[in-house]
Formats: structure tokens, C-alpha cells, sequence
């Protein structure tokens, strides 16, 4: 037997799935289309000229020296991770307000992790207490900095703090390729962190299906994920160990390679860069109109005054991967369920970005506890995303936003 909460019995269980409203959305037009059966006729579904392509493509678009595209974007944390050698003895500092990803691909490695609260005008990692933390003596091997919904985080701040205590920095980009850093360069510049990892999911900027992709300026971390994303197989001018197999005189024998370490199998297709390649041409014109719906939604937000936008203005550009805002659902008496639930039966479906890490039932049992993390606890309790999406008309953020007042004036 199904077992359904009572309150959900009511919802259309299939809904056209072009009449719903969700959170966000991926667009893909007849280009997008004509790219993966393109590849579909070639020669390579996977390990061709597209992954390369993609990559060269990727470093260009943020400007970075080297791009790595991989199976997903924890795929790629955990081997930007392991490239920076976070291992066991490690401490990594990691934001409360994100997906699970950012914690686990430390946790993967037996790295310690130290979480740290949010700054409540971001909902970014609190440098300040990042800071305070070192101050007092403490130790951090890695921070994981997470652009929340593409907010950049203040790099140049958390930069300096690396070179001054020792740390190393990459940026979990998953919400924010597209957005900027307050030097104008794209975030996956790299210019104030190690590695920085994008997510090729459909409810991203741009979409391959699944994916990742890592951007890095250093050369031997370049090196090492290439092998890592590959089973820690040997990769273009890496030396070889075992010279007895690997030579018949002075040349390398055509079937030779060389396990060096332990990798994993997180390779990217060539179906998956068809798409993304044809996505990333389209990624400015994306960006610019969920721009646009942002500025909408913070307009027609000011006069109700029971909903204020999540995070304030970002002096820099950003790609508004998601449209959070704040309830103050216990001053209201009302429950967020409840008006999920409502939104839904309209086809509007919202989300809550996010559970904090440290209170998933994983991490608790590990002794985390939610009264360390004051203003993660306060956002989480009041946190609602809106959709935004490219292809979201102006009209639809009008009905949404009429559907809330309704359902405000109702209980
Ligand atoms: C989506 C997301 C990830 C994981 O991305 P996948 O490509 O699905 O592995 C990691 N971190 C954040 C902040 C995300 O939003």
C-alpha cells in the first residue's frame, strides 16, 4: 500500500509537466538538439574531441589556465579534494548552508570537518568567524567556499587569510558560473583559490544532463586530476615507472600505461560536451534574463511586507541560480508546509536551499549541533526558493506572487 500523507492526497500526481512552475528549469532549444544527435552520428560517444573542446571552452569563458570536465560537480570536489591531498589528518572548513556534496567529497577522504555559520547578508561562509577561528590558534588545511545561489563570496578576503595562515581554498561554483568577482574576472578564474568546480546539472546555469567541471592555474594539480578522474591511470608526459614494460628499446610501447595511484572512474562523455558546448554559447543570454526576473521579483517583493529577498544586493554580477527568500513563518502562524503544499496544488513547486549539512542525521551522529550554527538555524527556518528560471515570464512571477498573497489573506 502507498502510504500518503493526508494532506497530499489531493495533488495531481501527473501533472502536465508544462503547466508546473518548478523552482528552476534547464532550457534546451533545437541547436542543443542537433549537437547531441551530431555526436550520436559520430565516431565517439565518449573520450572524442568534445570533452577537450568543452574544457578549452570552460577555461576561456572564467579564465583559468586549465579546465578538467568530469561525471558531476562531487565527482569533482572529491577529486579536487584528493589533488590537494585532504586525507585523514586533514581539517576542512565548510559552510552549514549548502548541499550535502560540499561536506561529503572531505568526508569521502576522512577529512575532519569544521563547519562554519553563515554571514545572514550573503548566506555565504562567515568570514569573520573563519577568521576568529584562526586568530584563536586554530588549524584549517582547506575552506570550501560556496557562491550561494552564484552570491560571490569575498575571495580576495578569504585569499588573504590563506596566505596568511597556511590554507588551502576551493570554490564549490556549483550556483555561480556566470557570476563575477569584485575584480571583474569570471568566478573559475581561479585568481584567489586552488580549484574551483561548476555543476553541469539541468537545474544549473547550463546544462549537460550530468557533469562537472573543474578550472585550475597550477599545472601539477591539472596533471594529477586528469589521472584522478581516470582510475590514477598515468597521463601525457607523466614518467613511467616500470621502464622494463613500458619501452621496446627507445619507444614507448603503444599498449602501455601505468596505474601511479588510486583513482576513480568520473570521466564526462562526449554526448554530455555536445550539449554542454552548445549550452554555453546561450550562458550569457541565460544569465542576462535571470538577471532581469531577479530585479523583477526584489521590485515587486518590497511591497509585500511579508517576504524579503534572502540575500541582499551583489555589488558584482551573479547568476541568480536560484531565487531565494525569507518567511517569518512563526510571526505569521503559519506553516511553510502548508504553503508548499498550496503553491503545489497551484503547480508551483518551491524548495528550501538548504537543510544545514550539520544537522543531517550523518552528520549529527558525528556530534554536530544545530545551536552552534545560530544564523543558518534562523535562514533555514524561514527560507523558501521562488522559481527563476530563463524561460519564467514576468506574468508568472506576478502569479506566483499573487498566489502567496492569496494564501496569506486565507489563513
Ligand atoms: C548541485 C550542487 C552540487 C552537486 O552537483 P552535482 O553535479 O549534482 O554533483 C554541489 N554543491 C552545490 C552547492 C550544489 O548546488
Amino acid at each position: 500500500m502507498d502510504i500518503v500523507p493526508h494532506n497530499i492526497k489531493q495533488l495531481r500526481k501527473y501533472p502536465n509537466s508544462e503547466d508546473i512552475i518548478p523552482y528552476g528549469k534547464h532550457f534546451i532549444d533545437e541547436e542543443d538538439i542537433q549537437a547531441v544527435v551530431n555526436t550520436l552520428r559520430s565516431n565517439n560517444l565518449t573520450q572524442g574531441p568534445l570533452i577537450e573542446e568543452f574544457e578549452n571552452a570552460i577555461s576561456q569563458y572564467v579564465g583559468s589556465k586549465y579546465a578538467v570536465a568530469v561525471s558531476s560537480c562531487t565527482a569533482g570536489l572529491h577529486i579536487a579534494c584528493k589533488s590537494l591531498d585532504i586525507n585523514s589528518d586533514s581539517i576542512v572548513a565548510v559552510p552549514t548552508n549548502s548541499f550535502v556534496s560540499t561536506a561529503n567529497c572531505a568526508s569521502f577522504l576522512g577529512a575532519r570537518i569544521k563547519f562554519f555559520d553563515i554571514d545572514l547578508d550573503s548566506l555565504n561562509i562567515s568570514i569573520d568567524q573563519v577568521e576568529e577561528y584562526l586568530l584563536c590558534g586554530n588549524h584549517l588545511d582547506l575552506v570550501i567556499a560556496v557562491h550561494f545561489a552564484g552570491f560571490p563570496v569575498e575571495l580576495e578576503r578569504l585569499y588573504f587569510l590563506s596566505s596568511k595562515y597556511g590554507f588551502k581554498i576551493i570554490e564549490d561554483a556549483a550556483h555561480a558560473l556566470g557570476s563575477e568577482q569584485s575584480n571583474g574576472r569570471r568566478i573559475g578564474s581561479c585568481d584567489f583559490s586552488d580549484l574551483s568546480v561548476f555543476s553541469l546539472h539541468p537545474v544549473k546555469s547550463i546544462a549537460a544532463g550530468e557533469g562537472g567541471v573543474i578550472t585550475t592555474n597550477d599545472e601539477e594539480i591539472y596533471m594529477s586530476l586528469l589521472r584522478l578522474r581516470s582510475h590514477g591511470i598515468n597521463k601525457g608526459s607523466d614518467e613511467l615507472v616500470n621502464k622494463e614494460y613500458a619501452f621496446t628499446g627507445d619507444n614507448k610501447n603503444l599498449w602501455y600505461y601505468e596505474m601511479r595511484e588510486l583513482g576513480f572512474h568520473y570521466r564526462i562523455t562526449d554526448i554530455q560536451c555536445a550539449l554542454a558546448l552548445s549550452q554555453l554559447k546561450k550562458l550569457n543570454k541565460f544569465t542576462a534574463r535571470r538577471n532581469e526576473i531577479a530585479c523583477y521579483y526584489r521590485k515587486k517583493i518590497e511591497s509585500i511586507n511579508f517576504i524579503n529577498p534572502a540575500q541582499k544586493e551583489s555589488a558584482s554580477f551573479t547568476s541568480n541560480h536560484i531565487f531565494p527568500v525569507r518567511i517569518d513563518f512563526d510571526a505569521l502562524n503559519i506553516k511553510r508546509n502548508d504553503l508548499m503544499i498550496y503553491l503545489r496544488e497551484n503547480l508551483v513547486y518551491t524548495q528550501v536551499h538548504y537543510i544545514p549539512i550539520p544537522i543531517h542525521p550523518y552528520y549529527k551522529k558525528m556530534g554536530y549541533e544545530a545551536k552552534d550554527f545560530k544564523n543558518s538555524m534562523l535562514y533555514f527556518k524561514e527560507a523558501l526558493t521562488l522559481p527563476l528560471f530563463y524561460q519564467l515570464k514576468n506574468n508568472q512571477v506576478d502569479d506566483v506572487l499573487e498566489m502567496l498573497k492569496t494564501f496569506f489573506k486565507k489563513v
